[in-house]
C-alpha cells in the first residue's frame, strides 16, 4: 500500500527550494537549475558533433556570453523567446514594430487582454524577464530597417519568426552585408548564421542559412510562391471558388460602384466595407451555383488572411531553438539546411541541402545580367525586376551613370520623384543613352543593399 501523502514533508521542499533561490538571488541560480542543458553539454552520446569536446564553458558561454537576435514576437516570436530563455540563453534582443491585436491572443501567449494595443516587442520581453529569472531581453519597437550595421553586427545569431518574405529578405541581405572578403574568401568571424522559421496554416519550415556559405533566402526565392493571385479571367468570366467571387467583388465591383464614395479604398477592417463586398459575393455566387461564402471567409480574403494554427508555430520555433542552441553550443552538427513540416494530413517531415545558386542575386557577388534589346523599354526592365522569379523586386528604384552623370531613372516611392521620373518608362533603353555593358543600379525594399546589373544589349 502506498504510503500517504505527508504534506509537511512537501512543504518542506517547497521551502527549501525557494530559500535556494533566495540565497542565490544575485545570480539568480538554484541547486540543478541547468541540470538538463548540462546534460546535453558534459557529455558524449551518439548524436554529438565528430568535435565535441564535454566542457563546462559551454553553459557559461550560453549563459553570460552568447548574444541572441530574435525577429519577429508574433506567433513564432513569443514561442522562440520562451524556448531560448529557457534553454539558457540570458542575452537576447527581439524586434518587432507591431502592437497587440486582440486576434493575437489565441497563440502569442505571452500577451494577455490588458496588454492590447501594446508593443509586441515590450511586453513579450517583460513577460519573460519577469518569469525567467536571470534573462534579459531587450525589446525593440521598430522596424529592422531602422536599425543599422552596428545593431545587427553585434549578435552571435540572428533566428527570424516572421511572415512578411520582404523582411526576410531584408534581413538576409543584412547579414550579407556583413560578411568581410579577404582575397575572395569570407572571414568566417563575420558570419552570423541565421535560422529561419516560417509557418502558414498547418505547413512550416526550418532552415539553417550560414551567409556567404550556403543557400541563403535569394538563393531559394522559388520555393516561395508569388502571393496567392487568381488568373483575371477565372475571376472575370468563370469562377469556381467562394474566393473567386469575393475577389470578382474586390477587384473588379469596388472600383467600379465605388460604394463608400469616390476613391474610398477598401478596408479589411472596416466591418460595413466587409458587408458590402460579403452582399454583393454572395449575389456573383449564386449567379454561379457556388456556395461557401461567408462573411468570414470575405474578411480572410480581402484582408489575406492565413489562418495561423499555434501548435504549427511551436514545432518551428521549437526546431529554430535547437538549431540555435546546436550552433552556439557547438556539441551538435546543425540542421543541413532545410526542413519542411506539415501536418494538414497525417504528419510529415522532409530535410534537404537546399543548394547555394551560383549567380544569386544577394549573396553570389556576381553583377547579374539584363538582357534587353536597345529598343526595348525602361517599363520592360521593370517589369522583369519584379516579376522574374528569382528576383521578386517590390518598387525598384533604377539608376545609372549617364555621360559621367549619376541619374534616377525610376524611383517609385517618393511621389515627387516618381511623378518626374515616369515619363521614362515609355522610353527605349536608347532613348535614355544607356549602353551596351553598362552598369545599372536597383535599389528595392527586398535588401539593404543596392545591386548592381550589367546592361547586356541583344540585337
Ligand atoms: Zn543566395
Amino acid at each position: 500500500m502506498a504510503e500517504p501523502d505527508e504534506p509537511g514533508k512537501k512543504r518542506s521542499r517547497v521551502v527549501e527550494l525557494t530559500e535556494k533561490m533566495m540565497v542565490d538571488g544575485v545570480t539568480c541560480e538554484w541547486a540543478g537549475r541547468w541540470n538538463h542543458i548540462t546534460k546535453f553539454l558534459e557529455r558524449p552520446g551518439p548524436f554529438t558533433h565528430p568535435d565535441f569536446e564535454a566542457s563546462t564553458q559551454s553553459l557559461k558561454f550560453l549563459l553570460e556570453t552568447c548574444k541572441i537576435l530574435v525577429i519577429g514576437a508574433g506567433g513564432l516570436g513569443c514561442e522562440l523567446l520562451k524556448d531560448l530563455a529557457l534553454s539558457g540563453f540570458r542575452n537576447i534582443h527581439v524586434v518587432d514594430m507591431d502592437t497587440i491585436d486582440v486576434s493575437n491572443l489565441n497563440r502569442q501567449f505571452l500577451f494577455r487582454p490588458k496588454d492590447v494595443g501594446q508593443p509586441k516587442a515590450k511586453v513579450a520581453s517583460d513577460y519573460i524577464n519577469s518569469r525567467v529569472p536571470g534573462c534579459c531581453v531587450v525589446p525593440h519597437f521598430k522596424k529592422i530597417q531602422d536599425l543599422d550595421e552596428t545593431f545587427y553586427r553585434q549578435f552571435h545569431i540572428v533566428v527570424c519568426g516572421l511572415d512578411s518574405i520582404v523582411a526576410r529578405r531584408w534581413m538576409n541581405g543584412m547579414l550579407l552585408s556583413l560578411l568581410v572578403y579577404e582575397d575572395g574568401i569570407i572571414n568566417p568571424g563575420s558570419i552570423i548564421p541565421l535560422i529561419d522559421g516560417g509557418t502558414e496554416g498547418f505547413k512550416g519550415n526550418a532552415r539553417v542559412i550560414l551567409p556567404g556559405m550556403t543557400a541563403c533566402i535569394d538563393c531559394t526565392l522559388e520555393l516561395y510562391p508569388p502571393q496567392i493571385n487568381f488568373p483575371m479571367c477565372t475571376i472575370a468570366t468563370m469562377p469556381r471558388l467562394p474566393e473567386h467571387c469575393i475577389e470578382y467583388v474586390r477587384m473588379l465591383l469596388w472600383p467600379k460602384e465605388t460604394p463608400f464614395g469616390d476613391g474610398v479604398a477598401l478596408d479589411g477592417d472596416d466591418p460595413e466595407h466587409i458587408q458590402w463586398v460579403y452582399q454583393r459575393s454572395l449575389e456573383r455566387a449564386a449567379e454561379f451555383n457556388i456556395t461557401g461564402v461567408t462573411y468570414r471567409l470575405t474578411q480572410g480574403v480581402v484582408k489575406r488572411i492565413i489562418p495561423a494554427v499555434a501548435s504549427t508555430n511551436a514545432v518551428i520555433a521549437a526546431a529554430c531553438a535547437t538549431e540555435v542552441f546546436k550552433i552556439a553550443s557547438s556539441a551538435y552538427v546543425p540542421l543541413n539546411n532545410y526542413m519542411v513540416f506539415n501536418d494538414v494530413d497525417g504528419l510529415y517531415t522532409y530535410t534537404f541541402e537546399a543548394e547555394q545558386k551560383e549567380n544569386c542575386s544577394a549573396c553570389s557577388q556576381i553583377p547579374l545580367d539584363l538582357h534587353f534589346s536597345p529598343s526595348s523599354k525602361l517599363q520592360e526592365v521593370l517589369d522583369y525586376l519584379t516579376e522574374s522569379a528569382s528576383l521578386q523586386m517590390k518598387s525598384p528604384a533604377i539608376t545609372a551613370t549617364v555621360k559621367g552623370k549619376n541619374k534616377t531613372l525610376y524611383l517609385q516611392s517618393v511621389a515627387s520623384i516618381e511623378q518626374r521620373t515616369r515619363p521614362n518608362l515609355s522610353k527605349t533603353l536608347k532613348e535614355l543613352e544607356l549602353t551596351d555593358g553598362q552598369e545599372v543600379a536597383v535599389a528595392d525594399v527586398t535588401t539593404p543593399q543596392t545591386m548592381l546589373f550589367r546592361l547586356c544589349f541583344t540585337s
